[in-house]
């Protein structure tokens, strides 16, 4: 069956937890083939990490190209006997069709597939342009060779995209009350302070990192990073931890360390908030303490995607068949449109976020209904 509830149902009963993925992008491929979509299956895998099937599908060979992006890999069930419903039996219930991964997200591509299935059988079997789908299995874990690889693999092929639909749960309370338009950027650090080790009774003949330390968290969470942008809230610098690793209380300890999380908004990359916070700490220093910052690397870099042509109808087809106009939102964690962002615009739309990466994942059967419409409206629009 092509409806977006069987294809959900069917995703769900494979139990794709990352990085297995348990026939999940079988059922895709043998859906898309029917439809006469050109269907490659790509794994990726590089030393210390598990390979990972990914999908990668096209119909048509003209601009423009439209792609729906996901990941079929699903969280750990976590406690089976705690699920009213199996945790990987997709079974409806009074309205609810539950399972790990009915919206996180196997539930979204299944709408998406199911919309534009439906738009190829109304129009001869071909888009006026391309369509693609572009499925990963590695979304829940490290994403190292997943949608980043897929990206460039397709790229290598000279194949552009020209508009991306990412279908993971955007939505927080209702169907249609958010587009995710853009994410935070996302940078790690560790603040080391040296001081001089020594017995507590002789305090002069030691340094102790500790105060020291505590005056540095303090400056550098007290000075605001920036004060928000048109689309983005203001930056924050979070402490998450504070280790000295000492166990005896006569000894003033050698080193102190501190570990923090900075969320940045589109003021900023990552070069340049690095050097504004090793600024700050320098200054906070003076000529008196010793310490630095070791910087983790990151692949999670500030974007967004300008309110326009593209985001103009999103919004259209959401508000027919909701009547709600959504916020265009870059709150929240990151995801993989941290990468396709590089290649083209996109946004994130999808199912309600409110179960996902919980017992009892479930979301309504009518609203998967609705987000069919809801892509299908867009496909309308896109190819009008
Ligand atoms: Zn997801």
């Amino acid at each position: 069956m092509n409806d977006a509830v069987s294809i959900t149902r069917d995703l769900v009963r494979c139990p794709s937890v990352t990085p297995a993925d348990a026939g999940a992008l079988g059922v895709l491929e043998n859906l898309l083939k029917a439809a006469g979509f050109e269907v490659h299956r790509v794994t990726f895998g590089e030393p210390g990490t598990a390979d990972i099937h990914n999908l990668y599908a096209r119909i048509g060979d003209s601009a423009p190209h439209i792609s729906f992006a996901g990941h079929t890999d699903v969280v750990p069930a976590g406690d089976e006997a705690a699920w009213s419903h199996g945790a990987f039996s997709g079974e409806v219930r009074d309205g609810f069709l539950y399972g790990r991964g009915a919206v996180d997200m196997k539930g979204g591509i299944a709408c998406s597939l199911a919309a534009v299935l439906q738009y190829l059988a109304d129009h001869g079997g071909k888009p006026k342009g391309s369509i693609s789908f572009l499925i990963t299995g590695d979304e829940e874990d490290i994403s190292v060779n997943g949608t980043i690889k897929l990206l460039q693999w397709v790229a290598a092929r000279g194949e552009k995209l020209d508009h991306c639909v990412l279908g993971e749960p955007s939505n927080v309370e209702v169907l249609g009350d958010c587009i995710k338009v853009g994410r935070r950027g996302s940078q790690s650090g560790t603040l080391v302070v040296d001081g001089v080790q020594g017995h507590v009774a002789y305090p002069h003949r030691a340094a102790n990192p500790v105060p020291d330390i505590s005056r540095l968290i303090v400056a550098l969470s007290e000075e605001p990073l920036d004060h928000g942008s048109a689309q983005f809230q203001a930056s924050n610098l979070e402490f998450t931890s504070v280790d000295v690793g000492n166990t005896a209380s006569n000894v003033i300890p050698a080193q102190a360390r501190a570990k923090f999380n900075i969320r940045f908004n589109d003021n900023h990359n990552h070069e340049t908030l690095r050097a504004l916070v090793d600024e700050r700490l320098a200054k906070a220093c003076g000529n008196r303490i010793r310490a630095r910052i070791d910087w983790q690397p990151s692949n999670s870099n500030v974007f967004v995607t300008k309110p326009g042509a593209f985001t103009d109808l999103a919004v259209s087809a959401i508000e027919e068949v909701t009547g709600r106009k959504p916020e265009l939102s870059t709150s929240g964690g990151t995801s993989d449109a941290r990468f396709i962002s590089s290649y083209c615009p996109v946004i994130e739309f999808g199912l309600v976020g409110q179960t996902m990466h919980q017992v009892d994942e479930r979301t309504p059967v009518s609203d998967l209904e609705k987000l069919t419409k809801i892509y299908r409206g867009v496909l309308d629009r896109y190819f009008a």
